[in-house]
């Protein structure tokens, strides 16, 4: 069967300490907060992953609240943006890259 439809979540939560989301392809994910967080992809968290799911970045502080989540907003279709309990929203994940961070996880 080709894929002709892209790739999305059905649906995503939080349960627990984890992201858990349910893809188009019956694919389950879940991604510890701690490791999205560090993976924001906004431009002062520093980019995201490469392939590898290898992560770069300038020095990045976190404080209290970094790694739970306040909320989790489905964007313009392609996107997944967190709202995190520290007040930081500016990271939009990728369906693409949120798949790619649970693949290298489960690697
Ligand atoms: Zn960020």
């Amino acid at each position: 069967m080709p894929d002709v439809a892209p790739l999305h979540p059905l649906r995503a939560d939080m349960i627990g300490r984890e992201l858990a989301v349910a893809w188009s392809d019956g694919r389950e994910s879940f991604i510890p907060l701690e490791k999205l967080r560090r993976a924001c992809p906004c431009a002062s968290c520093g980019g995201e992953p490469d392939v590898m799911g290898n992560i770069e970045r300038p020095h990045v502080s976190y404080g209290p609240g970094s790694f739970d989540l306040r909320e989790i907003r489905f964007v313009g279709g392609y996107a997944l943006q967190p709202v995190w309990n520290d007040g930081h929203d500016s990271g939009l994940y990728s369906f693409r890259m949120l798949r790619a961070l649970d693949e290298n996880a489960a690697a």
